[in-house]
């Protein structure tokens, strides 16, 4: 841009400069226009971090190109000054995702070019390779974890991830998961449980490693493997969904496709929600395609994230199994992107660049001219209507492998079965009759059993029996939960905990503890089942990886007859011996104010019941709910996803909800009510005095206390801009974003396109 380009310039050329579109990795919007000195000439190439003259000092700039800016006679350039590295650490391909995700999301190109970078290139320094090139692997030589350690719970629980992973993994990896596994595998190596072996990466993947591929496919497995090879071979971009019920067998069907592209030479790359809570997905990866599968996690160090930056970026890696962030991983000749669980919220960041992953692996697969497999048993709805436009291809696995049935879903009517006088008092058990009979006679044929619930701690509302006041955070909107093992109340919004009240802060009154957490659930399946194995999973009990993955693998081991948790019992698990799974309470995620809240219930439901009857024994689900009646409670009873996605699909057509409508929100917080409210009023006004004619069918929500109205001692407001497209509500929050620069500090403004977008 010659404004921007002006203000920085200073340099005198004697020839007509060469011109180069350089991203600083600053918050400034755009690109800049840079001179080329004569000695870069030939050296420069599209992707390379350069340095350049910025402001009063230099910063981190990426070369984007060639610049087509025409300048004005009297604007004068500054050159780049140093070229970082000799080959470019950006591929071609990832440049252009990376402008559309700063064009799309609104922020500038250069941080969303350093967020996407490993630490190691993301600042102004030449470039190094990363060593080593070679790299400790951890490799189990037993099958099971013994007995004999089962006191090392450190040693177990490394040797149990190990195991999981399908029985080797690079020293970093566990580590990783298990603070300080690098001491217990040496242990368990003295002990002849593990080997240490030192690897070099090396292009390609060697053969013989093939191990677990089962030796027939589904029918339908095999149709929908077809389905990928055609496209692969034709080597276009083609999007499908893999619509399959849990336990269908989807990743057989990824690994297929991904051993498909590999034989063309291409490359996978393959996002998955969590790999804490899916070690089996990486796991059946690893084993089909040995230890040369690059796992980009959340907490990579340092320098094993740039070592797999720079294999993937020279081809040496060709397959990249990671999370949200490995949307940007530089992986060469890419062919293949596998999204799994591509309804799951995580795909979807909330800070800084607000990008939705799944949405950008589609763009990218577009623009590498790879195929993108979108799996899900829950499709998102607007992943459905893709398919409804003929956008995507739709592959399906309605059967699970080996015609196992699907388990049984049966209602529990909380209304009769838990007795209303009992409500409001503490000792109201939530576990009703019906739900401990299945238990107990799961749990005496030496089955398991999940218990689902969406909430965290013991009580979740605390309320003053005489004055009716309840117990709330100092700082934010919201009440305190009871958490019984801690004695104390929390905050789950800023983490204050104080001592639990004997009495009512304001009137003295005696204290009801109301509402129902996870921790109360385990407690009350102690007392009424003592001779079960009970475990919890949720933040509180699964506070590090360790401990995580310990659960998991103890559960696994048939060691726990019962876990307890949260949405984390919920994701991709396969256990066999699980043939019971009961949904505490249905209706927690049905208050939440959402208009994604019904769609939300739905996947939740149907995700955990889909943990029961994965083994050789048929499964069943008992969900209790205050709310038989609600559209998603019905439609998981009667397996009916089609039903639900249609009906919910014309209620968001007749409200204009997405995927009929585009939304973007502008979010503000700030220290002082008045100041927030008075910035947000701001806004509102501009953005009504720049509204399109009401043609364009763009809506103005707004300006609006945020429906939780402070977090953290910050007052928050919210403005949600709803229309037919994106490009109808760029213009609108192009006016914002220049008008941020007159707001006060003290207010901050965040605008977040697609915001919860899943
Ligand atoms: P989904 O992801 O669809 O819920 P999974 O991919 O986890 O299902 O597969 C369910 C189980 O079936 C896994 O234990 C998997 O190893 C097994 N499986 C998948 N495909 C086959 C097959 N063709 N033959 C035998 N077992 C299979
Ligand atoms: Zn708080």
């Amino acid at each position: 841009q010659p404004e921007q380009a002006a203000t920085v310039a200073f340099a005198v050329s004697e020839h007509p400069p060469v011109l180069a579109s350089v991203a600083v990795a600053r918050p400034v919007r755009g690109e800049f226009t840079y001179s080329v000195p004569e000695a870069l000439l030939g050296n420069l190439a599209p992707g390379q971090r350069v340095l350049v003259p910025f402001g009063r000092g230099t910063a981190l700039g990426f070369y984007l190109g060639p610049s087509t800016v025409t300048l004005g006679e009297k604007v004068r350039l500054k050159p780049i000054q140093r070229v970082l590295e000799d080959s470019p650490s950006l591929p071609k391909d990832l440049i252009a995702l990376l402008r559309f995700a700063a064009e799309h999301y609104r922020y500038p190109l250069g941080e969303v070019i350093r967020g996407a970078l490993p630490p190691g290139l993301s600042k102004p320094v030449d470039g190094k390779e990363a060593q080593p090139d070679v790299q400790q692997f951890a490799v189990a030589l037993v099958n099971e974890v013994p007995a004999a350690l089962a006191r090392a719970h450190a040693q177990s629980a490394a040797l149990a991830y190990l195991l999981a992973v399908g029985g080797s993994a690079p020293l970093e990896e566990v580590s990783h998961a298990i603070p300080g596994a690098r001491a217990h595998l040496k242990s368990l190596a003295t002990k002849g449980l593990v080997r240490i072996e030192e690897k070099k990466l090396e292009a390609g993947v060697k053969e013989g490693l093939i191990q677990g591929r089962p030796d027939r496919l589904t029918p339908e497995q095999a149709a929908a493997g077809e389905q990928l090879r055609g496209a692969l071979d034709a080597g276009a971009f083609q999007p499908f969904l893999l619509h399959g019920v849990t336990g269908s067998g989807k990743t057989e069907v990824y690994l297929r496709a991904a051993e498909h592209a590999l034989s063309l030479g291409k490359s996978s790359l393959i996002l998955v929600p969590e790999i804490a809570l899916t070690p089996q997905l990486v796991g059946r990866f690893r084993s089909r395609f040995g230890a040369e599968v690059a796992v980009l996690h959340s907490a990579l160090k340092d320098r094993e994230r740039l070592f797999h930056w720079q294999a993937l970026r020279r081809g040496e890696v060709k397959i990249a199994v990671g999370v949200r962030s490995a949307v940007f991983a530089p992986v060469e000749n890419l062919g293949l992107i596998v999204v799994d669980e591509e309804h799951d919220p995580s795909f979807k960041q909330d800070d800084s660049l607000r990008y939705q992953a799944r949405d950008l692996a589609v763009v990218r697969g577009k623009q590498a001219s790879a195929v993108v497999v979108l799996g899900s048993a829950t499709p998102a709805l607007e992943t459905l209507e893709n398919v409804k436009k003929g956008r995507y291809r739709l592959l399906e696995l309605k059967r699970r492998v080996d015609d196992r049935p699907m388990p049984s879903i049966e209602l529990v009517d909380l209304r009769q079965e838990r007795p209303r006088e009992g409500i409001v008092t503490e000792e109201a058990p939530i576990l009703s009759p019906p739900l401990l009979q299945a238990m107990e006679e799961t749990l005496a044929k030496g089955q398991q059993v999940i218990l689902f619930l969406n909430r965290r701690g013991h009580s979740t509302v605390l309320l003053c029996e005489v004055c009716g006041l309840s117990l709330k955070c100092t700082s934010c909107d919201v009440c305190l939960t009871h958490h019984r093992s801690q004695n104390r109340v929390v905050c789950h919004y800023c983490g204050l905990t104080m001592p639990v009240p004997e009495r009512c802060l304001e009137c003295t009154g005696p204290i009801l503890k109301l509402g129902i957490g996870t921790e109360r659930v385990e407690a009350e399946v102690v007392e009424r089942i003592p001779n079960a194995r009970v475990a919890r999973l949720d933040r509180d009990s699964a506070t590090s990886a360790e401990r995580l993955t310990e659960l998991l693998a103890s559960f696994a081991r048939r060691e726990l007859d019962v876990l307890v948790g949260t949405q984390m019992v919920a994701k991709g698990h396969d256990f066999p011996g699980v043939t019971l799974v009961c949904v505490v309470m249905a209706d927690t995620s049905l208050a939440i104010p959402d208009f994604r809240a019904a769609e939300r219930t739905f996947h939740l439901l149907t995700q955990v019941a889909g943990r029961a009857g994965r083994g050789k024994d048929p499964g069943r689900v008992l969900v209790q709910t205050y709310n038989p009646d609600a559209e998603p409670v019905k439609r998981v009873l009667a397996h009916d996803f089609d039903g639900f996605a249609q009906q919910e699909l014309e209620w968001r057509k007749a409200l204009a909800y997405p995927p009929f409508a585009r939304m973007a929100s502008i979010r503000l917080e700030g220290e002082h009510p008045e100041q927030v409210a008075s910035v947000a009023r701001h806004l509102g006004n501009l953005v009504s005095r720049n509204m399109p004619p009401a043609s364009a069918g763009v809506r103005l929500l707004g300006p609006a206390v945020a429906p939780i109205a402070r977090i953290r001692g910050k007052t928050r407001w919210q403005l949600l801009l709803k229309g037919p497209t994106h490009v109808a509500l760029a213009p609108l929050l192009a006016r914002v974003e220049t008008a941020l620069a007159d707001v006060p500090s003290a207010v901050k403004v965040v605008l977040d396109v697609d915001p919860g977008a899943m």
